[in-house]
């Protein structure tokens, strides 16, 4: 092979002496900080940083709408966000306001989050798909005095419930018609009303960012409150897992109003100076191999149920696009099954790399480097400057919560994943809720709410979250690794897995399984299926199999196990509010 085409070496080369010699300070260098040593602010690291360096006429955003594609340099992204920093401040809306937005991918939701930072406001994306009373609570809740959002939108989730929204004071309508429904603003005019120019005020690292709830795969979700500072975590995280360089073309599939979608959709792709695809459409296999195909997309950012649908669609569909621009493929959110791995290995000729963080932990803390072998069905092992590890777990299947009780756990022992606090992204509180806070700590570590072990070499396996994990019959029983082996079997394309009480072990183990376009369900495939678990996994084998073409899922893409188990047990639904309700 001549030199000039060989790969690239990836980022993180050297695993060991990556986390050897790494240290926060030295990656908060890697980024240049507020001119004047005026503090560290995440806009200016992700546009005007490289205006200032020559690179603004690089594209920043490829926008894919209904209507075309629209292109936005780093240099345009720069103007249009100071001039809504400058809207913001002609509003009467400063430092800590919030600034919600309620939108897709469409390029006015970068300007806005850009905008917002400008002008130290915090920024709280919501997913646009939310019905109206999840948006009314997040809204009440994070104290929302703006929001963006388009006139579809505002007409049908907001306006009928508007006058009980009093602290709303500004709705920007990205699309407003020439007569913009009463109390509210179009956004183009009054953006084209303000000046280009702007400076970023002094920006304390500490400065509140963000504010992003969970998913509410477990319960209520939680809105965990994120700082300037994490800019460096996002920017190193995504050079050692997604291995950014400036000149890819990187396609983060998540929606922004997850965690995945703005550190790793918005924020740290731009602090790459890379061109980021923003697609607005929903999903769709042959869709999204065209827009890989077309955009020469090099690194792809996506999640276990879009590789488990595109599977479902077929390897033949993806023989027939060009795919051969691409380099990485990563994936977060959910369990990695190793099945999904091995299908695109031969469908894409590339390995897929998982990697684990929480909206909690605000960047990817474990993953799969492009420089060491990926074990499937393993999310990998922790970033330089992370220290993970696994706590003795109590009866109740989570970590002790008293100091003393602490105790950190030997090879491929189960327990809570847990993290010495410390890194820049790391939350810095749920708003509003100092006592679950606080209980998330214990004994210097971050209790994460997932079970995990780590095997001899140091790779992490992720066992289940621990309200999901099953105790059947004296055996702890993770639903992935079930659900894992049920994907092995040529009828399954998804399983979702649940404990049932049983009054002689205690829970038996039942699964949910959707199948492959061919397969019908039935007794036979019934009662092959439950051999085929007890051939592959002995005594925590499902016992109970039902048959379901449409599992529950969240917004964000993930099986939603406690609904599965509310319903099986007649049990009430809990909080619907991220229910995926249409795919
Ligand atoms: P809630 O906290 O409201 O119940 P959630 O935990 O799903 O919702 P997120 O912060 O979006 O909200 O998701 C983080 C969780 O997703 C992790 O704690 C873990 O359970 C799961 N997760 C993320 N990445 C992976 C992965 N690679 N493998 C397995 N699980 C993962
Ligand atoms: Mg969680």
């Amino acid at each position: 092979m001549p030199v000039e085409t060989l790969p690239p070496a990836p980022n993180l080369a050297d695993y060991a002496q990556a986390r050897q010699y790494f240290s926060w300070a030295a990656a908060q260098r890697l980024l240049s900080g507020l001119p004047d040593g005026r503090g560290l602010n995440i806009a200016y690291e992700a546009v005007d940083r490289h205006v200032a360096t020559g690179r603004g006429g690089h594209v920043a955003i490829r926008a894919i709408g209904r209507t075309g594609t629209r292109d936005l340099t780093y240099r345009e992204l720069s103007v249009l966000s100071n001039r809504f920093a400058n809207l913001l401040r002609s509003l009467g809306v400063g430092p800590r306001d919030r600034v919600f937005t309620l939108l897709g991918r469409q390029p006015e939701l970068y300007v806005a989050a850009l905008g917002c930072w400008k002008n130290l406001s915090v920024l709280s994306p919501l997913f646009a798909a939310f019905g109206p009373e999840p948006i009314r609570n997040r809204l009440l809740l994070g104290d929302a005095q703006v929001l963006v959002t388009t006139t579809t939108l505002y007409r049908r989730k907001i306006a009928p419930q508007r006058d009980r929204l009093r602290g709303l004071r500004h709705v920007l309508l990205i699309d407003a018609p020439d007569r913009p429904p009463d109390d509210t603003l179009d956004l183009r005019t009054a953006l084209d009303a303000q000046s280009g120019e702007w400076t970023i005020p002094a920006t304390s690292p500490e400065a509140m960012a963000l504010l992003h709830f969970t998913s509410g795969t477990t319960g209520t979700p939680k809105g965990a409150v994120h700082v300037h500072e994490a800019v460096v975590a996002h920017h190193i995280t995504a050079g050692f897992a997604l291995d950014l360089r400036p000149d890819d073309v990187f396609w983060c599939t998540a929606d922004p109003g997850w965690v995945t979608g703005t550190s790793y959709g918005i924020v740290a792709p731009l602090t790459h100076g890379v061109t980021l695809l923003a697609d607005d459409g929903d999903f769709d296999a042959a869709r999204w191999y065209q827009v890989l195909a077309d955009n020469h997309v090099t690194v792809w950012y996506t999640a276990p149920t879009a590789l488990r649908m595109l599977m479902r669609a077929g390897s033949d569909l993806a023989s027939r696009y060009d795919l051969s621009a691409l380099r990485h493929i990563a994936s977060v959110g959910e369990p990695l099954n190793p099945e999904v791995i091995w299908w695109a290995r031969q469908t894409y000729k590339l390995s897929v790399h998982d990697n684990w963080w929480q909206t909690e932990t605000g960047a990817i803390m474990i993953s799969n480097y492009p420089s060491m072998p990926v074990r499937p069905g393993s999310m990998g092992r922790p970033m330089p400057g992370i220290e993970a590890t696994v706590l003795r777990c109590g009866d109740d299947g989570r970590a002790a919560v008293t100091d003393d009780q602490v105790e950190v756990l030997g090879v491929d022992q189960v327990g809570e994943l847990a993290l010495r606090p410390g890194w820049p992204s790391m939350f810095r509180g749920y708003l509003h809720d100092e006592f679950r806070y606080r209980k998330a700590f214990a004994g210097g570590w971050y209790l994460t709410g997932d079970l995990a072990r780590i095997d001899a070499d140091g790779y992490f396996w992720f066992v289940g979250r621990a309200d999901d994990v099953i105790k059947s019959s004296g055996h702890l029983v993770g639903p992935f690794e079930v659900e894992s082996a049920l994907l092995e079997h040529p009828a399954v394309t998804e399983a979702g897995v649940i404990g049932v009480p049983d009054e002689v072990a205690g829970e038996i183990v039942k699964a949910f399984v959707t199948l492959r376009p061919g397969y019908q369900p039935g007794e036979t495939l019934r009662a092959e299926l439950i051999a085929f678990g007890r051939r592959r996994l002995g005594a925590v084998a499902p016992r109970e199999i039902a048959f379901d073409q449409n599992l529950p899922h969240t917004s964000s893409g993930k099986v939603m196990r406690r609904l599965l188990k509310a319903r099986e047990l007649g049990l009430p639904e809990g909080d619907l509010s991220t229910l995926e309700r249409a795919r």
